[in-house]
């Protein structure tokens, strides 16, 4: 079996075809198709932007998060998977959980002022 997600609406798909040639009503872009999740799934996706973890990420990004770099926006799930550690793609501290590391400001965040961010 390998279903693919939309990783802005949790939507199951039995491949990435279909999935991508359907318009999805959370894709940040007007009119943007779904887009697959990249990461592993499992029974919990985190949040990249806080850290916060969910069962699922259908109800992960129907609710908005506090900390999106837009300041308004949903959840988005973590691709990367889980780790033992959590590594800053923009000056690579690392960090124990992403809620943690989010909630630190980034001296080399690429927009002058914003928090540290996973890489995958
Ligand atoms: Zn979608
Ligand atoms: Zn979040
Ligand atoms: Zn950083």
């Amino acid at each position: 079996m390998s279903e693919v997600l939309c990783k802005f609406c949790g939507r199951k798909f039995q491949n990435i075809a279909s999935l991508t040639a359907l318009s999805c009503s959370r894709n940040p872009q007007a009119r943007g198709k779904h887009e697959p999740f990249e990461g592993e799934m499992g029974d919990v996706y985190i949040c990249k932007n806080c850290g916060r973890e969910f069962r699922d990420i259908a109800a992960m990004t129907a609710l908005s998060c506090t900390r999106h770099p837009d300041g308004k926006g949903p959840h988005v799930p973590y691709e990367g998977g889980e780790k033992q550690k959590y590594t800053c793609k923009f000056c690579g501290r690392d960090f124990r959980d992403i809620a943690a590391m989010t909630a630190l400001s980034c001296t080399r965040h690429p927009d002058g002022k914003g928090p540290h961010s996973p890489a995958r």
